[in-house]
């Protein structure tokens, strides 16, 4: 037996966006089936999507017509035998498919009509990079529907413009006349990630905006990017000075602004998928650090309101002895397996790994006779189950600690339950211990 085996970390700002997962393919319209597989193969590669190749108009219809759920995106090539002319384009209009138009001609004058259509981005095959480029785009795109930004500007016309150009990339917009009303949609729809704002607004200017929402949002939760204009001011230094991500100077091209927005939302991205892989265990997929940081919010709380709280211990029994027998792998597998039934039955509370075959949970606004209930249920669960490994059938055992005195801090409550876990060790296992 030892002291309490939890080590805690510094608190973190809790993020409650989870990383994107791909749920729709993405289609590839492409008559040279090399450059179509070579299309895909760079897809799968850097977004690990599924991908529907069609090498047609024809093959492309049908594929639209039959897909469920719909796609959302599509990297076409504008010259195919049964339709020489990009007619693919008005394909994809019809079915409010975003394109990424590939093809060897090149021209001005191609490039605004294809704009003037809707098209997302149009890449000369022999640029450098072109694939790469498009692949890179048509992934960012496909997030691009789940990612809402702001555009603030108190000018009709720029706040219309902008708001197509992201529409354009399948953003949701939502829009403000002045700093002020920019804050207060910001508080209503925490879900924005992005902020485009001007500088001179009426109410409250781009730099008490910026300065304000910093205070409230940090750099890797919310970017900001501010929108100056004419030359020679410092305009974009104040920006940055006041907490903005970054800048847009005016005049610029759609090309420009794709640029600096995508790669703010990439960057924001980033931290997020760094700060998932940090505070998630890859055996289990639950997370240490995150509990530990929540647990103190929700002890704040239950001390604050008075309403019952409960802290649960629970370890694998004689776990040593499934690895000695059947291997480490094995020893993973039963892990794995009761991470499962730990979710499926006390899911919805606030569930960690802490240590190698032991799990936390904390269980806010309960009584002490219905957590007792709950654990009873998963040691039964447990106990009456069984893992396959290989032919044979390892069955294994659970202790759990529970308490539920507060004590003067979170690890008085922790440590209690763990106290409680030893306990029912020394009560030959299998048992859930404490509450009474
Ligand atoms: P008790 O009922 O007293 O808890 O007995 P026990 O054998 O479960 O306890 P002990 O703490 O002695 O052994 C736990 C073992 O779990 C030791 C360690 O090698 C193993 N272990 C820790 N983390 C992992 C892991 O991620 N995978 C596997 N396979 N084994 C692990
Ligand atoms: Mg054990
Ligand atoms: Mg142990």
């Amino acid at each position: 037996m030892t002291a309490t085996r939890i080590r805690r970390r510094a608190p973190r700002p809790i993020s409650t966006k989870p990383g994107y997962k791909f749920d729709r393919p993405i289609l590839v319209v492409e008559d040279q089936i090399s450059v179509a597989e070579y299309t895909a193969a760079l897809l799968k590669n850097r977004w690990n999507c599924e991908i529907i190749m069609a090498d047609s108009l024809r093959a492309a219809k049908e594929t639209l017509k039959s897909a469920t759920p719909a796609i959302q995106v599509a990297i076409c090539d504008l010259n195919l035998p049964d339709a020489p002319y990009g007619e693919v384009v008005d394909l994809m209009n019809e079915y409010g498919v975003a394109v990424i138009a590939l093809t060897g001609a090149y021209g001005e004058e191609l490039r605004a009509s294809l704009n003037k259509k809707g098209v997302v981005d149009y890449i000369p095959k022999d640029s450098v990079n072109a694939y790469e480029y498009a692949v890179t785009l048509a992934g960012r795109v496909q997030k691009n529907y789940h990612t809402s930004v702001l555009i603030v500007d108190d000018s009709l016309s720029a706040r219309a413009l902008y708001k197509h150009m992201s529409e354009l990339l399948r953003f949701r917009v939502f829009t403000a006349n002045d700093g002020k009303e920019a804050l207060e949609i910001l508080k209503q729809r925490p879900e924005i990630s992005l902020v485009l704002t001007d500088y001179a607004m009426p109410e409250m200017d781009g730099y008490e905006l910026t300065a304000k929402a910093r205070s409230k949002y940090s750099k890797d939760q919310l970017a900001i990017i501010g929108i100056s204009g004419g030359a020679g001011e410092e305009i974009s230094s104040n920006f940055l000075k006041c907490g903005a991500n970054d800048y847009l100077a005016k005049p610029f091209s759609y090309q420009e602004f794709i640029c600096r927005i995508h790669q703010n939302l990439d960057m924001l991205d980033l931290i997020q998928a760094n700060r998932d892989a940090a505070q998630r265990d890859f055996l289990t997929g639950l997370n240490r650090r995150y509990f530990f940081e929540a647990a103190n919010q929700i002890y704040a709380n239950a001390r604050k309101k008075k309403h019952g709280l409960v802290a649960a211990m629970i370890d694998l029994d004689l776990f040593k002895l499934i690895n000695d027998k059947y291997g480490h792998d094995c020893g993973d597998l039963v892990i794995k397996h009761f991470a499962s039934l730990l979710k499926k039955y006390l899911g919805t509370n606030l569930i960690a790994r802490v240590g190698g075959e032991e799990f936390a949970v904390l269980l806010d606004v309960i009584k002490p006779d219905d957590a007792r209930k709950l654990f009873e249920e998963l040691r039964l669960a447990v106990k009456n189950s069984a893992v396959d490994f290989g032919t044979a059938k390892i069955s294994y055992t659970i202790s759990v600690g529970l308490c539920d005195q507060l004590g003067e801090t979170i690890d008085d409550l922790i440590k209690g339950a763990d106290v409680a876990l030893y306990k029912a060790k020394d009560n030959n296992r299998d048992q859930v211990f404490g509450l009474d």
